[in-house]
Formats: C-alpha cells, structure tokens, sequence
C-alpha cells in the first residue's frame, strides 16, 4: 500500500544547534493520491521528500510507508522511485540501459521481464523510438520522460517528483504537466510532487500542502488553499495576480482603509467579532478578479487611479492605486478603462478574506479549515 505518514518529522543539519530545515511536521498522505509540496525556495520542500525517499537522515520523528516504519529502511528497498529536476541520468547509458539498469541491479527479475517493463513504460511515455539513444542526443523532454520511465518500471508503491518540470520551457512544461497527471491516474500509484510553483501545484495535485521556513502552513485541496488560505502567507503565495492586501482597522461594521472605508452587514459583523474587537488591525484581503469596475460611486465602492493597464490576451491585468496602495485588478479583455484616469471598484463581501495583522490568521475562514492548521 503506497500510504505514507509522516509523523513530527524534524531535520536538522549539522547537528544540535544547526539549521532547522523541518520542523515536527506531520502529513498522512493517502493510497494512490497525488499531493503536491510546494512553498518558496529554502522552505525544506526538498529536504522533506529526501528524508521520505531514505536520501537524508530523519533527526526526530517517523515515516511510515504503507504500514513499515521506513525511518532506517535503506532507499532502494522503501518502495519509492524518485524523479529528480536534473534527471539523474546515465550519459554514458542508452535510454533503455538508463531504465533497466537499477533493476538488473537491485532485482532477481528476468531480462525478459525487465525488457517488457522498460518497453512498457516507454510506451507510456511515448519514447518508443528513443530507446538506443544516449541521454546527450535526447532533448530536455525526452530525457524527463526517460527519467519518468524509469521510475514507472521500478513499479513503486509510491513516486517523489523533486521539481521534474523546471528545466523545461512553459509550453512543454504545460504539456508535461498533463502528461504526469495522466500517467499517474492510469497507475493509482501515489505521487508527493515537490515544487516552488504554485500554478503547477494548483492544476495538478489532489491535494496541495504549503510549507514555509520548515513548517506546514495549510494542507488542503487546491480550492481551498485558494478560497479559504488559513494565513497570509498561503493567501499571498497563491494565485497569479497575487491577492491585494490592505490594512484596514475595524470599528464596529466598518473597515477603514487609508482611503477608503467599507461596511460589512450585520451577519459578517457578527461573524467577525467572534474573532476581533473594535480598534483591532486587520488585513483585507481580495483578488484581482473579485474585484469589478462600476459606474457609480455608492457605498462600498472605492475610488482608484488607472495606472496601467496591461493585456495579457483573454484579460486585461490593470494596475491601480488607492491612495498609498497599490492594487490589481483583473478583468476580462475587452473591457479597456483608460490609464490615468480614476475608477469606481467595488467588491463583494463574500469574496472578502480578513486576516488578524498580528498572527496573520484568516478569521473568516472556516472552522474545519483552520483546525487542519498544523503549526
Ligand atoms: P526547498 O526544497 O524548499 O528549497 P530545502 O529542503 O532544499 O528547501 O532546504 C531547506 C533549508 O535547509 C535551507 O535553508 C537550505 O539551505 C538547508 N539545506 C538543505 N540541504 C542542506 C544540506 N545538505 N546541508 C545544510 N543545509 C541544507
């Protein structure tokens, strides 16, 4: 069974007093899931996986796979196939030696056997007429699907991907995208996918666990990690236009804004007062296409200056200032205000995210979602 759970996993390089890379996380990923581990550059993304694939030793905690404690199980014999960004292939190897070659060497399987899952697998990935070629006269694709191949052939009970997609160009990047998807609801085999994009986190995994400086910050499918981020931290790394935030204080209904003020009903008042007190600092949170341009100037809309407006083909991305603040705002491509002149936003309540400015917690998130918080 290609379960794995992690339980108050810590890393520590260099020993007692070194770097802190993972911090008591626990993770119960599921048989035959597709989870997705992404956060920025040094957040321990990559050291997390290792220590799953048996790369790097665990200071403190446990990994289980399937019901095995795998904690000193040595990696080839943990049931995992890795797939790295650099590809880790052979140069002086044909891609069909590159594939078989860990088998020959770690299994009693027969040639026979091992040619088929090698031409199996490379069926799978379409490089049937690759497989006498040297990985130097493979391109970037190519050898990323050879890479893949051979870890299907490995038949794992589970895959960790580290990055597999970031040497490639965005068109093929999208196409292997789709391809990885494919491939693994064809196996059901259970895949931890680590990656610091979170576009590529947001199309292609079950579910989604955002880390950030070794700690996990929400585990959640990717439309809850969108619709209901639990800080602002994972409300700020996710989504492209990132979401505006600005700092508002509260008073009874009211949200005040350095140039602007908004009213929330009385059932969102009540709401966020389960949470907040007057006076309190707050963080509103919208998203560049939650927002829209009105005519009118009434309650709750704000006024704005039209920098920029920038066409990105299907959208318009406008760029904006409200008083001090900068805002985004994405519309559909034909609507065309134009720059340097005020507009009229207005934005629904429910579309509205409020975060506490001291913790940085969501408090309009929902209950269930902030108890899955770990940290
Ligand atoms: P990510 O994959 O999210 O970019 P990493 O897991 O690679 O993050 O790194 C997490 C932290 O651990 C970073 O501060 C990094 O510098 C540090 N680190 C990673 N590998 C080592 C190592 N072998 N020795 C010492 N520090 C390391």
């Amino acid at each position: 069974m290609g379960n794995v759970t992690i339980e108050d996993v810590t890393k520590i390089y260099g020993g007692e007093g070194g770097l802190l890379a993972v911090d008591e996380i626990s993770l119960e990923i599921h048989d035959g899931e597709f989870v997705t581990i992404v956060g920025p550059s040094g957040s321990g993304k990559s050291t997390l996986l290792r220590m799953i694939a048996g790369l790097e030793d665990i200071t403190d905690g446990t990994i289980r796979i399937g019901d095995r404690v795998v904690n000193n199980i040595q990696p080839q014999d943990r049931g995992v196939a890795m797939v790295f960004q650099n590809y880790a292939l052979y140069p002086h190897m044909t891609a069909r030696k590159n594939m078989s070659y860990g088998l020959k060497l770690t299994t009693d399987l027969s040639d026979d056997e091992i040619e088929k899952r090698v031409n199996d697998a490379a069926t799978m990935m379409g490089i049937e007429d690759q497989l006498d070629k040297k990985p130097g006269n493979l391109s970037g694709g190519q050898q990323q699907r050879v890479a893949t191949g051979r870890a299907i052939v490995r038949e794992p009970d589970v895959f960790l991907m580290d990055e597999p997609l970031s040497n490639l160009d965005a068109k093929l990047k999208m196409h292997m995208r789709t391809e990885i998807q494919r491939l693994q609801e064809e196996l059901q085999t259970t895949t931890i996918y680590v990656t610091h994009d979170q576009e590529e986190a947001m199309t292609m995994s079950d579910r989604i666990v955002v880390m950030n400086e070794g700690d996990v910050q929400q585990v959640g499918t990717p439309d809850e990690i969108y619709n209901e981020p639990t800080n602002l931290f994972v409300a700020d790394f996710v989504g492209s236009p990132a979401m505006n935030m600005f700092d508002v204080q509260i008073d009874g209904s009211t949200l005040t804004g350095s140039s602007f003020t908004y009213s929330l009903s009385d059932e969102r008042r009540k709401q966020v007062r389960e949470h907040v007190d007057d006076g309190d600092k707050l963080v509103l949170g919208i998203r560049p296409e939650d927002i829209k341009l009105v005519d009118s100037s009434g309650q709750n809309t704000v006024q704005a200056y039209l920098d920029i407006l920038e066409p990105v083909g299907s959208d318009n991305y406008l760029y904006l200032e409200i008083g001090d603040n900068e805002c985004r705002v994405r519309v559909a491509g034909n609507e065309k205000p134009t720059e340097g002149e005020t507009v009229s936003l207005k934005f629904d309540e429910d579309d509205i995210h409020l975060f506490r400015r001291d913790d940085g917690v969501n408090i309009l998130a929902a209950p269930e979602v902030l108890q899955k918080v770990s940290t």
